[in-house]
């Protein structure tokens, strides 16, 4: 079994990572990970502009979360896709998108990608609404992202949008459609992979419009540039 270095997910082979595409080796039989431990996002991988964010306390997550989640995947970016909060495989590990929803994200992915024709591969860079993890005793585990929350996060988003300039974006559930349709009205609105995995995950009915909504995506990148 390999492993990306970076972003911890697995690979089939040594060389760039499909998934956070930032050329790092995936290394073979690092072994299972220990209990509680997680990598912290080095600031030496994360683009100058955004490296205050690491240490935001613009909102009331910054006293639970362990990471923040800026994003993975190369900037600029011909896809922008934003999903809606880190959940808490992603609080642990610092990187959005690792857990099953991760899984049908980068299904979806691959496929889309697999059915493109042509020498070059859109690239593409995954984000969220918030960047560290909604969640409290009162309201629950994994709530949904407040108002508040959403507001405070949003010039990190936006300066995210700025710095992978990207030729479309895709936003993922309705959280993210709520947040950013208004300021990104072209942008291209599918059902979040953690709906899908609900719903029955690679099987189920929703997975395949979600992988043409992101064939979609990739083609009006490719047709842009
Ligand atoms: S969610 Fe966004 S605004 Fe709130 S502390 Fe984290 S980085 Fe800052």
């Amino acid at each position: 079994m390999t492993r990306c270095y970076q972003c911890h997910d697995h690979g089939p082979t040594k060389g760039t990572c499909p998934v956070c595409g930032r050329g790092v080796i995936l290394r073979a039989n690092i072994g299972p990970r220990r209990a509680g431990g997680h990598r912290p996002l080095v600031a030496g991988n994360v683009p100058k502009a955004l490296r205050p964010w690491l240490t935001c306390k613009r909102c009331g997550l910054h006293h639970v979360r362990r990471n923040v989640v800026l994003g993975v995947g190369p900037l600029p970016a011909d896809v922008l896709l934003v999903g809606e909060a880190p959940g808490k495989s992603e609080d642990l590990r610092g990187v959005p998108f690792v857990g099953k929803a991760g899984r049908i994200l980068r299904a979806g992915l691959r496929q889309a990608l697999a059915s493109l024709e042509g020498a070059r591969e859109p690239t593409y860079y995954i984000t969220n609404v918030l960047a560290c993890h909604p969640t409290d005793k009162k309201r629950g585990p994994n709530r949904a992202p407040t108002r508040e929350e959403t507001l405070a996060c949003w010039p990190r988003l936006e300066l995210t949008e700025r710095l992978a300039r990207p030729k479309v974006i895709v936003l993922l559930g309705e959280v993210a459609r709520q947040a950013c349709s208004r300021q990104w009205p072209t942008a291209i609105h599918l059902y979040h992979p953690a709906y899908i995995a609900r719903r029955g995950g690679t099987a189920s009915t929703e997975f395949r419009p979600f992988v043409r909504g992101l064939e979609e995506a990739f083609e009006g990148a490719r047709e842009e540039g």
